[in-house]
Formats: C-alpha cells, structure tokens, sequence
C-alpha cells in the first residue's frame, strides 16, 4: 500500500515525521538505533554464504558490535599490493581514507577465507593450495595499512571451514613490514613489486 501523495507518514503517534513522499513501510525493523561509533571496521569477502559467521565473530569474539563492513570479492586482497590491481588499491586506499577519517577507525580487521573464489580463480588452485598466498596476503595487506595509517590497530585472521563449520584463526604479521606497496614516503606508490 502506498501513501496518497499528499498524505504525511507517521511512524507512531507523536515520532518522527517523515514527509509527503515517502511511500509506508515495508517492514520495521526489531534492531534499534545506537548513534556511537565502534571505531572498528572489519575488511573481508563479498561472499555471503560467510557473512553470518563473520559477523558472530566479529561481535562475540573481537567483541566489535555495529563495526563498519567493507565487503569486497577477495577481501584483504584488495589491500596485497599486486602490479595488475593497483587500480583496486586506489580505490580502497580512497574508501578508507573516507571512513577512518570520518568514521574516526582506530582499528581494522582483515579477514580472508578458505576456499575465495577470487584466489581459486587468480591462481587456478584448489582450496588448499591457495592458503599460503592467502596468509602472505594477509601480512602485506597488513603492512599496507600500517604504512597508510600509523597507530592503527591491524589484525589480520583467516576464516576456516570444515564441512559446515567455521572457525578462525590469527595470522601472525607482528613485527611484520612486507609489503608489495612502496611506503607512502616513496616517490610513487604505482612502482608496485610482485
Ligand atoms: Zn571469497
């Protein structure tokens, strides 16, 4: 049912007005407004038959609730510094200069996962063949961004799965400063090393 153009939506007697124009709900939604900000954002893989467990162990284990999701295919490969996708990097560089400038992030979290189609189809290799570049991945993209944004608390784990259950496990960059990507004191951030 839609409203008469003219009509003015009501949420509930004496809430927010919502103007002429907006057509009645569709559904409301049980999950209420918290207006803080985490400060935490989690990077992992568009793939959304991981979500849920990305999210419960976001909020149950790294204890983040409402952290900021950048969901992209591949995840943290985005962040690994290869020759041939420095135009993914810029992007992402762009993204996040947004959100932790406005969105005040003081930490990341990198998430890849068992069996990403991205790096099945980059290296043409089952599942576990993939894992090595996967974890090397990982630490460069971690580097990337502690070059990017100083201070920044990075961690970096990658999402296991066997048969239908999920598990999660850290992978060690600390102390850690491999990366594809010149530092940001370099001439040029284009000469990128494979
Ligand atoms: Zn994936």
């Amino acid at each position: 049912m839609r409203t008469h153009p003219n009509e003015t939506v009501r949420l509930d007697a004496g809430a927010i007005t919502l103007g002429p124009h907006l057509p009645m709900a569709s559904y409301h939604a049980t999950e209420r407004w918290h207006p803080e900000r985490i400060g935490a954002l989690a990077l992992y893989c568009s793939d959304g038959r991981w979500g849920e467990a990305f999210d419960e162990f976001c909020h149950r284990h790294l204890q983040i609730p409402r952290y900021d999701r950048l969901a992209l295919p591949g995840g943290p490969a985005w962040l690994a510094g290869y020759e041939e996708d420095a135009a993914l990097l810029d992007a992402a560089r762009s993204q996040l200069d947004f959100l932790v400038r406005v969105h005040e992030l003081d930490q990341i979290v990198l998430i890849s996962h068992y069996g990403c189609a991205w790096y099945g189809q980059r290296l043409g290799q089952p599942a576990d063949e993939c894992l090595p570049t996967q974890a090397d991945d990982l630490r460069a993209a971690a580097a990337t961004l502690r070059d990017w944004y100083p201070g920044l608390r990075v961690e970096t784990f990658l999402a296991m799965r066997t048969h239908d259950w999920f598990s999660f496990h850290q992978v060690d960059v600390a102390g850690s400063s491999w990366s594809r990507v010149p530092s940001a004191n370099a001439t040029t951030r284009r000469g990128l090393i494979r």
